[in-house]
């Protein structure tokens, strides 16, 4: 579920800072732009329940956001 997606229990001190340098935030502040419109969303998978990002690793939210957002490409 959503809380287990959120649970960043296990990321390194870099991978937190780097996600923190980001400006991730577990809800957008930004209503139309949230991880799972962005370009560099990974879509949950057979393999991993939670979504992710290609600029850090750990699980994802999809009503997340950083200040990286950039539209997807159709
Ligand atoms: Fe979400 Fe930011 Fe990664 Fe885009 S770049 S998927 S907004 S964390």
């Amino acid at each position: 579920g959503i809380t287990d997606c959120a649970d960043l229990t296990g990321l390194s001190e870099e991978e937190l800072e780097k996600r923190k340098s980001l400006g991730y935030e577990a809800n957008t502040p930004v209503p139309e732009n949230r991880c799972d419109n962005c370009q560099l969303y990974l879509p949950p998978t057979a393999e991993r329940k939670c979504g992710g990002c290609q600029l850090f690793k750990g699980p994802v939210q999809a009503d997340a956001y950083c200040t990286y957002w950039a539209p997807r490409i159709e």
